[in-house]
Order: C-alpha cells, then structure tokens, then sequence
C-alpha cells in the first residue's frame, strides 16, 4: 500500500452544539458536527476528510443496498473530571472491524485512517462528549460497497465514514427473554463473527415474534439442534452458575467477539471470579436452574455495558431471576465505571487517549 493519505478538515461555520440539550439525550438520536468519510477506489483509500456532518449522495444502484457488503462498530469515547477525552480500547474495535472487511470480501481500513481518522474527528468534536456520569460518546464507524453496478461480484469501490453521536445513560430494564427454537443467527461457517449489517436484518424478526409473546429478547441457540447457546440478541451473554461466570465459546465463529465481553471475563479474574469461556447448552442451563445454582444471567455490549435478564422461556418452562440480588454482574459493571471515571488504575491500557 501506498503512503498513508493526509486527512483534510473543514470545520463547520456554527456549532450545532448550542441547539442540543445533552440531558436525556435518546441513543443514536443527535450526531455532532463533523464526520470523515473516505473512498477506497483502484486499490487505494483517497480522499480521506473530516468535513461538516451531512447527507450521503449516493446512486440508487448502489451495491451495499442490494449485496450487502456493509460492516459497522460501536464504540465510546468518555470525558474525565479534567476535561481529557479517552477512547474505551479502540484498538480492539479497529481490528475487529478489519476482520469484519476480511469475511466480507472488502478491504481493510489502515490505521492510519481508522484510528488516526478517529482521534482527529473526536479532538474536532471534544465538546460533545457528555461529562456526566454514564454518559459517552457512541462512535460509529462503518464501511459499506459503492459500485454502481447490478452485477453480482465484490465491489470495487467502498466508503469508510465515522459518525459520532453523544449519549445518556442506556437503562435497560431487566430483560425477559425467549430461548430461540426457530430461526438461527450464526452458523459454523458463516458470518456471525462479524459486525456486517445483514446479520442485524436477519435478526430483527426473531425479536419482533418474542416481542408479541411478551418478551424483549430471543437467546440465540446453534442451527442444529436449537440448544447450543450463543447470544442474546445483539449481546455476548454470561450465566453465573456455582459462582462460575461462563460464557459461550469464540471457536465455531457463531458468537460476535464482543470487547465487553472481553472486558468482563478480565475484570471477573481480577476480582477473583473463576469464568469459563466454552460451549453451554440450554439443558445444563435448566438444570442447573432446577437444583438453585444459576444466580444471574446477564448480556454485554457496548451499548448497554451490563443488561441483566430476569426470565428465560425455554419450551414454555419458565425460569426466573432476580436481579436485585445479582452481585458479580454489579461489580463488574462498577468496576468497569470506575475504570472509565478515571476512578480505578487502568491496568490494562484500555483507556486510549484522545489527543491533537
Ligand atoms: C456488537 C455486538 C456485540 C457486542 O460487542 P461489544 O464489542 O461488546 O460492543 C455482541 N453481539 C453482537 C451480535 C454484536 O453485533
């Protein structure tokens, strides 16, 4: 590959900052001011710019609106009480985002657009991270093909844009959640391990199904025999059972490698928490429930941190928790806070610093 492209910037002539209650802002509602887009055409990423946030013009033959290639991450930025701007492990986010274009057959984004790109957008836009507790900034990379071109084949062409949008505290009601019989979201050899835009549109009617029995959420089971267990919506999910945190395993490529998740298993060992990292099924989960070991469920992401869930509905048998009295799952939640509050020693490295 070629030098890396310089990044231009235009500001923008007034901040629309000053139009915006940072209060209660609803997620993904508000975008700031600047965002940097970048094509990737014969072979190479050009015109790379931070520019004034604005609508795309795009061609209604667009491949990513008919093939799919579109991969996106989610990741935030948090202010401290000095005032500094620090990305959560970035470099997590950056890489997995690369492994996403691998499985989609799209290009890879050099660090120094991804990661350099970033840090200069945030910098320009440092005034819209919320400084309140729980509040952050959701960044939101993503790539998507912009052939123009009806013919079935890898584009040729792509755009990398990095939005960011500020965001309150993302309460989520402990969850009641359907154990998933029918439809599956991830198979061995698919494409479940990456963050690509279909795997969202795939689920979303499983969701709307459980929703009308009454519940807000499906426990993705493995294509097969409907009893291996993988996420919980859009979330890495954990159950505590005997004290044991254990989470789904990485190695069938049917569970997203969440950086929460990550960040929960390291977290747990710290403080002692003995966590397993393999393949559960929905039958040891039923009798554990049976003989009083599972003490809490929960799912992670970066959206919600910690969503605690409160009932599982296997075939109709209920399985209920109660929240209140979960302890691991509050811990980690604190201790990840305090983390990014500047407030517990970052002995990981994973607050990465904004800076000019
Ligand atoms: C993004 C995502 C997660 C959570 O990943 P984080 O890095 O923790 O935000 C989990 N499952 C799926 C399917 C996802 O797309």
């Amino acid at each position: 590959m070629t030098a890396a492209p310089d990044i231009s910037i235009t500001r923008i002539q007034r901040s629309k900052l000053q139009d915006i209650n940072l209060e209660n802002i609803p997620f993904g509602k508000y975008f700031t001011d600047h965002m940097l887009e970048a094509d990737y055409e014969n072979g190479e990423w050009k015109n790379v710019e931070i520019k004034p946030y604005q609508p795309l013009l795009l061609e209604p033959s667009l491949a990513a609106l008919h093939y799919g290639q579109a991969i996106f991450e989610g990741i935030k930025a948090y202010k401290d009480q000095q005032g500094n701007a620090f990305i959560f492990r970035p470099q997590d986010n950056f890489k997995r985002f690369n492994r996403s274009a691998e499985r989609m057959n799209m290009p890879v984004v050099p660090e120094e657009i991804f990661m350099d790109g970033m840090n200069k957008l945030i910098n320009l836009d440092k005034n819209w991270i919320p400084a309140k507790k729980d509040h952050s900034l959701y960044i939101r990379p993503v790539m998507f093909s912009t052939d123009e071109l009806l013919g079935v084949r890898p584009s040729e062409t792509y755009k990398f844009l990095i939005i960011l949008s500020p965001t309150g505290p993302y309460f989520v009601d402990p969850m009641k959640i359907l154990v998933e019989e029918k439809y599956t979201r991830a198979a061995p050899g698919g494409v479940g391990f990456s963050k690509n835009a279909g795997n969202y549109g795939g689920s979303m009617l499983a969701a709307t199904e459980a929703k009308k029995k009454g519940y807000d959420q499906v426990l993705w089971t493995d294509a097969f025999e409907h009893k291996w267990l993988q996420e919980v919506g859009m979330m890495n999910v954990f159950f505590v059972i005997n004290g044991i945190a254990i989470t789904p395993s990485l190695e069938e490529g049917t569970i997203l490698e969440g950086v929460t998740r990550d960040s929960v298993m390291k977290g747990l060992k710290e403080m002692g928490v003995k966590v397993e990292e393999r393949k559960i099924n929905i039958d040891e989960v039923v009798a554990a429930y049976n003989a009083g070991k599972v003490s809490e469920v929960f799912g992670t992401g970066t959206a919600a941190v910690i969503a605690p869930i409160k009932e599982l509905n296997y075939k109709g048998f209920i399985m209920k928790f109660d929240p209140e009295t979960y302890k691991i799952s509050k811990a980690i939640k604190s201790w990840l806070n305090d983390i990014r509050e500047g407030k517990h020693e970052d002995k990981f490295g994973w607050m990465w610093k904004v800076g000019a």
